[in-house]
């Protein structure tokens, strides 16, 4: 929280029980949710908000780098709330997207050729496969 308070003062973002609401649902969603599928956990809480509400906020908040955006898969963007740097591993199956931590992938090397046209502030590393519920139905 303490992150995301430095973040909206850093830009100038209203602090609003609501975005605390989101904020706060997103931090404790570990499935890279959609705004529906978070939508639906927020309105728990707030029962009269509304999905454009959690639509807009999310987008503001990647704007300002409090959250990011998950690599699209051609599916409804889905947000993480975990800036630091990471990778992901994803079932190509149920489409679950699980985070993980791996040094040597932090130390990727970038090519020469890559960084001549490039400049690059992040490396993510995805893996692609079936999760251990899905491997079990295959
Ligand atoms: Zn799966
Ligand atoms: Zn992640």
């Amino acid at each position: 929280m303490e992150f995301f308070r430095g973040k909206c003062k850093e830009k100038n973002l209203k602090i609003t029980p609501q975005r605390i609401v989101i904020y706060k649902e997103l931090l404790h969603s570990k499935d890279h949710p959609n705004a529906e599928i978070l939508y639906e956990r927020v309105k728990k809480i707030i029962p009269d908000i509304s999905l454009d509400t959690v639509n807009r906020t999310l987008l503001t908040f990647s704007k300002i780098g409090i959250i990011n955006i998950v690599e699209g898969y051609g599916e409804a963007r889905r947000y993480d709330p975990h800036t630091e740097n990471h990778h992901h591993f994803r079932c190509v199956n149920c489409n679950s997207i699980v985070d993980f931590d791996y040094k040597p992938y932090d130390d990727i090397i970038i090519p020469e050729n890559i960084k001549k046209r490039f400049s690059v502030f992040s490396k993510k590393v995805l893996l692609e496969g079936y999760c251990n519920k899905c491997r079990k139905i295959k």
